[in-house]
């Protein structure tokens, strides 16, 4: 699979990530790596993972989830 982003720009390079949100596949120069926090349900209270989850998302994704 090659980067979605850089093929709109004529451009091949092979995907090293999936967008999280719409699945284009990107190149390590179009994926945005953010830090989601995981809650989960436990028991009477909300258990927060830590470290944060790492979320992939692509740059249209990524500005429209700001
Ligand atoms: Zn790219
Ligand atoms: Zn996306």
């Amino acid at each position: 699979m090659n980067c979605y982003d850089c093929r709109a720009l004529q451009e091949n390079t092979v995907a090293v990530a999936v967008c999280g949100r719409c699945g284009a596949g990107l190149c390590m120069d179009h994926a945005h790596v953010a830090p989601q926090t995981v809650h989960e349900a436990a028991g009477t209270g909300t258990y927060t993972h830590t470290p944060n989850a790492r979320r992939l998302t692509c740059g249209v994704c990524h500005e429209a989830e700001v």
